[in-house]
């Protein structure tokens, strides 16, 4: 039984000695104790389906049996020495997950955060083009630290004080949002993926946001670029997918001026979005540098950075070095996250759950399709998109929903009702108005029928009666 500090204790605290810009989750937050697979237990031993897995952390499951002894395993041995000295498991690690990746992305970095990756990359994609600036895209997110503070284009996560020197942020490709559509032309593994905004085959969309990024270019850096960032599918802003064929556009674009392509797959990858063990993979690219973190530790901190040889060579005239990064603590845990990944077989368990999962949120859309304007994703990593149903109909477009947020009001009380109701959902996008789903990737389809029901009652239970 847990016989630490109350929740009250814990506020309190919290109030006192921990930043307030650490927001907590729910108006009466849930003070958690332990976790088994997909499963988390606050202190009374009330039990919560997990669907978001801390940020889409937990890979495999909370408390998992072969990680957690490969962690104790390793433990016992050796926590750490510094990567100067050669020890096996980041050279094991280094060869196994490498293994994993296409083309010539043969060498890596390891870090304990995704900040740090980000970091570097910004640092390298100078260091190698010999040009300076660089591009992401506006809702993305790739830290709130260092550059990738600046990489981050979100209001949530901005301050007064300028960030990111040398850092553009193109238009979003964002088919919901956006202008031109496109919503038919992203990516999806359900046929039955419906738009309330796009004309059906329409695909012009990613042209245009192609043409976007081309006039910020034109306009804003010089001749030459160092590098542009992307998220395949974009996390912190709220399960965001671009339409088909942009990124592969952009690619383009960035190497006729010289830059490097650069994709975070600190959420996407690690087989998260089913169809592949990376997000770029979608987009039938392959990028010069890769980051990640997150699901590669199961929770555990652990980070890299993956590229060419070549690239990689552009930093040898000096010593690059982080403490942590790659320590055998940290290299045990990864080598076992992936062998667990192989033996469970996540990546085809996200592509089937996370299949079925999107078509039962459809189908809730179709009974709520005024208040759910969109649901989107692939795999285990979904967005739920709520607009505002009241007044909401188009008069004479034909089409259901508008775009403009659901109340927040309306917003916290269903997140409340899914939370009491034993269902942690998480929530993004600069509106905070998506609903993000990207549970450990073992849940299963019984798990999917109870969060829809809980997901049901929820919104019914929070809509104002009309
Ligand atoms: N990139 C993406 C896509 C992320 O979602 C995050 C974390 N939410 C980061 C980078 C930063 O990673 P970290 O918090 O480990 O520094």
């Amino acid at each position: 039984a847990y016989k630490g500090p109350s929740l009250d204790e814990c506020l309190e605290i919290r109030k006192a000695n921990l930043f307030p810009g650490l927001v907590t989750f729910y108006k009466k937050p849930v003070l958690i104790h332990q976790g088994h697979k997909q499963w988390l237990f606050d202190h009374t031993g009330k039990r919560y389906l997990d669907f978001f897995a801390g940020i889409v952390t937990v890979s495999l499951g909370h408390a998992h049996e072969a990680t957690t002894k490969a962690l104790k395993d390793q433990a016992d041995v050796l926590w750490h020495t510094t990567s100067i000295y050669p020890h096996p498991q980041i050279h094991q690690y280094a060869k196994e997950l490498t293994d994993r990746m296409p083309g010539n992305l043969k060498v890596c970095m390891f870090f304990s955060s995704g900040t740090e990756a980000n970091d570097l990359a910004v640092y390298l994609s100078r260091i190698h083009t010999g040009a300076y600036d660089v591009i992401s895209l506006r809702n993305g997110y790739h830290g709130a630290g260092g550059t990738p503070w600046g990489l981050t284009a979100t209001s949530v996560y901005r301050h007064v004080t300028p960030t990111g020197f040398g850092i553009h942020h193109a238009m979003n490709p964002d088919v919901f949002r956006g202008p031109w559509g496109g919503q038919s032309c992203r990516d999806s593994p359900s046929q039955a993926q419906r738009s309330c905004r796009c004309a059906p085959g329409e695909c012009a969309a990613s042209d245009k946001y192609a043409d976007q990024l081309k006039d910020l270019m034109m306009h804003s850096t010089p001749k030459r670029i160092a590098g542009f960032f992307a998220e395949p599918i974009q996390g912190v802003g709220g399960t965001v997918q671009m339409p088909k064929g942009f990124l592969k556009k952009a690619a383009d674009l960035v190497r006729e001026r010289g830059g490097l392509v650069i994709t975070d797959e600190v959420q996407t990858g690690f087989g998260r979005t089913g169809t592949h063990f990376w997000g770029f993979e979608s987009h039938g690219i392959i990028p010069d540098i890769v980051t990640m973190a997150k699901g590669m530790g199961n929770g555990y901190p652990l980070a890299a950075l993956v590229t060419t040889p070549e690239i990689a060579s552009s930093l040898s005239k000096a010593v690059h070095f982080t403490t942590f990064g790659g320590s055998p603590l940290a290299c045990a845990v990864g080598r076992s996250v992936l062998k667990a990944m192989d033996a469970e077989k996540t990546q085809d368990n996200c592509h089937k759950v996370g299949t079925y999962l999107l078509e039962q949120l459809m189908g809730l859309q179709r009974e709520f399709p005024t208040w759910i304007g969109d649901v989107r994703g692939k795999g285990l990593m979904v967005g739920v998109e709520m607009v505002n149903g009241q007044g909401s109909i188009e008069k004479g477009s034909g089409r259901t929903c508008s775009i403009e947020p659901i109340p927040p009001q309306i917003m916290a009380d269903i997140w409340e009702h899914t939370k009491d109701m034993g269902l942690l959902l998480g929530k993004g996008g600069v509106h905070g108005n998506v609903f993000r789903i990207k549970p450990p990737m073992c849940v299963t389809k019984q798990d999917v029928d109870f969060a829809i029901s809980v997901f049901r009652e929820a919104i019914k239970m929070s809509l104002p009666r009309l």
